[in-house]
């Protein structure tokens, strides 16, 4: 395997019939007969896009010439010009190598702020071309050799290898697939070196991830370095089995957890596997249907101890271990609208009060790489320990950062007063963890981690803060433009910078401040990320006031797929979308006339037939609806039944908990349930997880009854599903049994 990366030069004469121009054609012949890559470039062009060249090249080489000092003007532009190029390349890349090409007397013209960022000065003519170009090419060298992370390293030195292996997996190396006609297509696919790399734990050299030795143990120190952690361990079964892990390490039978009721699935899992009982802290929500943030007050010990003297089976777990604390909090640190917590304001109200502090940042690794973020994550530089929390933080790799689906990490912080025991705490991490791991997960945590590292980290954030805040200027002028008439809003402060980035305190969630519709939160606690972007549909104020004619969000993502463009989640009245570190202008601006082609059709009425063809197929009852015509059935059927305020208020209606998590489980696997009927739910408790999507957060948990808000809402959705067939909720839980003609919908409830 050979790497691609060219030596970049840039010189106005490289394609002229001047000394100057066969001077470097020399040069870069010399560097081709090293069988070095070369490209030629006249000139910066736009210096920015230029600079984005560094993650291509190996070296950078920048000429100029004697006749840019004649006069002080032209010296000055062409220092300014370089110094701008150069610092461009620098704010993202300290290490690839920079040569200045020139004649014998510009050394002397250029500032030390610019000479210190070289790796060294070329006299045109003084030596000998092949001679400059081996050192070039030495450097260049050098520069790529270090680029490559340890397991990485290791993994394309294996695969290079070519050794014969008598191992699993049964493939070897790719060979099984060329033995049949659709095995070819998959090896044509997906190429050898994805095959060649998918190895076994056998493989020596390549360390164990299972227990941490090796290459695989250096990467994860080297992610550990870079993400601030103490403790780094990757995980090839994503952040759901990170936070398995966690729990497992921690926590135990009949322990008090203390969650955010708002919490991804894998945390109910946990609960369910080891036999905790929960105390939910509830998340405020907006009419929107968007969650926000729990209040501070939530977080007080005092309210804590209520919540488990209200609860029968956390009183009763105290009542056996007074001494104990609550075993870990978990809250979801980013929530799904792109919301997040100062942790240091946790620390100072929590350390002590509970064992182990868990922050489940699945959607926020990049938080650590940017002084945006400042305090608003779990890990970062110059953030103090806990006295006596455990601090862990679980990052889904895959969701912001450019691991592939699966690669996962935690990361561990530990406390003045306690070290991690790797060997009890690896324990779990063999539990949840597969003994054959997919390499190619592994190496694509190690690799996103060296991409973090700054400067280059810190501006691959800033470039999709800064792509965020010009989707959302771009939004804002459309809608400027568009005057009176309706547009699509993004949920955000009313004020955004012209230019730029701004700062942390323009996304702060202020307590006196409309446009969140959280009330009255805590000042300084909680702040939106900016690169989560709700796109807002007209029809539903955040007040949860429904207008006379609205657009549910359903079809607009619906449209947009069939465009081409497909969003994170979608509400009632919104959609979600992301500026991961892989955006580009190209994409969101995609989604911009989208939107637009949205609109111009809405406002005709056109025909489904016409502007959904594939749903109509699907669904032929919409063919000849108006577009505008679908939207107000659908809008007038959530209207009638204020389906807004019903889905934000059983998400906040008290739980009761008829029995522990666990205990309802283990009452379904042994079948002592009934299959209920949704009007006849009132009362009972769940024996399953029952999750509507949207918004995909899990509503009741085993063991929890249903309460009237919940059965209203499964009667809608019943009714609802049956008149608008094609946008229906989805609600994972509820079993569908199609009884003599009519769909009915059960769940299963303890006996
Ligand atoms: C996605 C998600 C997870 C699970 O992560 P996977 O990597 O998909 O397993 C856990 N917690 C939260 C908050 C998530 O959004």
């Amino acid at each position: 395997m050979k790497f691609r990366f060219p030596v970049l030069i840039i010189d106005e004469d490289f394609r002229s019939e001047n000394t100057s121009g066969l001077g470097i054609r020399a040069l870069a012949e010399a560097m081709e007969g090293e069988g070095a890559e070369v490209i030629g470039a006249t000139s910066y062009g736009d210096l920015s896009q230029f600079a984005q060249q560094q993650s291509r090249a190996s070296a950078f080489i920048l000429s100029i010439d004697d006749e840019e000092f004649l006069t002080p003007d032209t010296e000055q532009s062409a220092i300014a010009n370089l110094r701008d190029f150069i610092q461009e390349i620098r704010f993202k890349n300290n290490d690839i190598p920079i040569f200045l090409y020139g004649e014998t007397r510009t050394s002397s013209h250029i500032p030390n702020d610019i000479l210190r960022e070289l790796h060294g000065f070329i006299h045109m003519f003084e030596d000998t071309p092949e001679f400059v170009a081996r050192h070039i090419l030495r450097e260049a060298r050098s520069y790529t050799d270090g680029l490559a992370p340890p397991f990485f390293r290791a993994l394309v030195d294996y695969a290079n290898d070519g050794s014969y292996s008598w191992h699993c997996p049964g493939h070897s190396g790719g060979v099984a697939f060329l033995k049949s006609p659709v095995g070819q297509m998959f090896h044509q696919f997906f190429g050898e070196n994805m095959l060649r790399a998918d190895v076994c734990n056998a493989v020596e050299e390549l360390g164990q991830l299972l227990d941490h030795t090796g290459p695989v143990a250096a990467s994860e120190h080297n992610a550990a370095r870079i993400f601030n952690a103490d403790h780094c361990f990757f995980v090839t079964n994503g952040t759901s089995t990170s936070n398995k892990m966690v729990w497992h390490s921690t926590v135990a039978s009949g322990d008090i957890v203390v969650v955010d009721r708002n919490c991804h699935k894998s945390i109910l899992h946990a609960i369910i596997m080891t036999g905790a009982v929960p105390v939910f802290l509830t998340p405020t929500r907006n009419n929107l249907g968007l969650i926000g943030p729990i209040p501070l007050d939530e977080f007080r010990p005092e309210n804590i101890q209520k919540k488990i003297d209200a609860n029968p089976f956390a009183r009763e777990a105290q009542a056996k271990h007074p001494d104990r604390k609550p075993r870990i909090l978990t809250i979801t640190q980013s929530t799904y609208d792109g919301v997040v917590y100062n942790v240091e304001m946790l620390k100072e109200l929590l350390d002590g009060r509970i064992d182990t502090l868990h922050f489940d940042e699945a959607w926020l690794p990049h938080a650590a790489f940017h002084h945006f973020y400042r305090n608003m994550h779990a890990l970062g530089r110059d953030r103090p320990r806990c006295k006596e929390a455990m601090m862990f933080a679980t990052h889904s790799t895959h969701k912001l950062l450019a691991g592939i689906s699966q690669a996962s990490q935690i990361l561990v912080k530990e406390s003045e007063t306690q070290k991690l025991d790797r060997h009890i705490f690896n324990e779990a991490y063999l539990m949840h963890s597969s003994t054959s791991p997919q390499y190619a997960i592994i190496a694509s945590c190690d690799v996103a981690a060296a991409m973090m590292e700054p400067p280059g980290g810190t501006a691959l954030v800033e470039e999709s803060i800064a792509e965020a805040l010009n989707f959302r200027r771009a939004m804002r002028k459309v809608d400027a433009e568009w005057g009176d008439d309706w547009w699509f809003q993004v949920w955000g402060p009313d004020e955004i910078v012209d230019d730029g980035i701004g700062v942390q305190e323009d996304w702060i969630l202020h307590p006196d401040d409309n446009w969140h519709g959280f009330g009255n939160l805590a000042a300084g606690f909680n702040m939106l990320d900016p690169i989560k972007a709700t796109v807002v549909t007209p029809g539903l104020s955040v007040n949860g006031e429904f207008a006379e004619t609205g657009i549910p969000a359903s079809i607009v993502t619906r449209y947009l797929a069939e465009h081409g463009v497909v969003v994170e989640k979608t509400g009632l009245y919104s959609f979600f979308i992301m500026f991961t570190i892989g955006i580009t202008k190209g994409r969101w601006n995609t989604l911009l006339s989208a939107l637009q082609q949205f609109k111009d059709d809405y406002d005709k009425n056109l025909p489904m037939w016409k502007i959904l063809p594939e749903f109509c197929q699907a669904f032929p009852s919409y063919e000849q609806t108006g577009l505008k015509n679908l939207c107000q059935q659908i809008h007038d059927a959530y209207k009638s039944h204020d389906i807004a305020r019903v889905t934000t208020e059983m998400y906040l209606s008290p739980m009761q908990p008829a029995m522990k998590p666990s205990d309802a489980y283990a009452m379904m696997t042994h079948r002592e349930i009934d299959r209920v009927e949704i009007d006849e739910l009132e009362g009972r408790a769940t024996a399953v997880l029952l999750t509507p999507y949207p918004p995909g957060i899990p509503l009741l948990i085993p063991g929890e009854r249903f309460n009237e808000t919940i059965v209203q809402y499964l009667q809608f959705a019943r009714e609802f599903n049956n008149k608008l067939p094609g946008f229906h909720t989805d609600i994972h839980g509820l079993v569908e049994e199609n009884v003599g003609g009519t769909r009915k919908y059960y769940v299963d409830c303890v006996r």
